[in-house]
């Protein structure tokens, strides 16, 4: 029988997760604020980008209150998530469209981590982990600042024009 596993285990396998995700959303932001053609969703990415490098050391700080090494651990969805970005960039480069795919690509990238932070936050407050709840909750409150910026962006200028 497999060993027993508790919900300690998932919550530092979720923590891996995410920071892997974290790791590599951090290097995505800047090819897709290079590619945005709109000076809002530029600025948007760019404003995100900062904020992930935040978000990224608030989670090596949970890291820290468990006493274990910051590590990653392969996120399988970020990585498709991530692709099916890469693609809508290279595929409707140079088009009124980019804008538009792009704000799709980004809320993608958003609601994956909203799903995951907060799942987070929930378990972090049943372990009764006070300063994980506190740094959890700060950065699911940039994501979903992130998320509404971008609803406000597919609704005016971005989405507009592609029509
Ligand atoms: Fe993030
Ligand atoms: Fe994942
Ligand atoms: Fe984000």
């Amino acid at each position: 029988m497999a060993a027993e596993k508790t919900l300690d285990d998932l919550f530092l396998d979720t923590l891996k997760d995410i920071y892997y995700a974290e790791r590599q959303i951090v290097k995505a932001l800047p090819k897709m604020a290079k590619a945005a053609q709109s000076a809002e969703l530029k600025a948007g990415f760019e404003k995100h980008q900062v904020e992930t490098e935040g978000q990224i050391e608030r989670l090596e700080q949970i890291f820290e209150l468990l006493g274990k090494p910051a590590r990653g651990k392969t996120c399988d969805a970020i990585l498709g998530i991530l692709e099916e970005g890469k693609s809508i960039m290279d595929e409707y480069k140079g088009t009124i469209a980019l804008d538009a795919g792009l704000v799709a690509a980004a809320q993608a990238v958003e609601h994956y981590e909203i799903a995951r932070y907060g799942t987070l936050k929930t378990w972090a407050n049943e372990l009764g982990m006070k300063e994980a709840v506190t740094l959890l909750e700060a950065t699911l409150q940039e994501e979903v600042a992130t998320d509404q910026t971008l609803s406000q962006l597919a609704t005016s200028a971005v989405n507009q024009k592609a029509a």
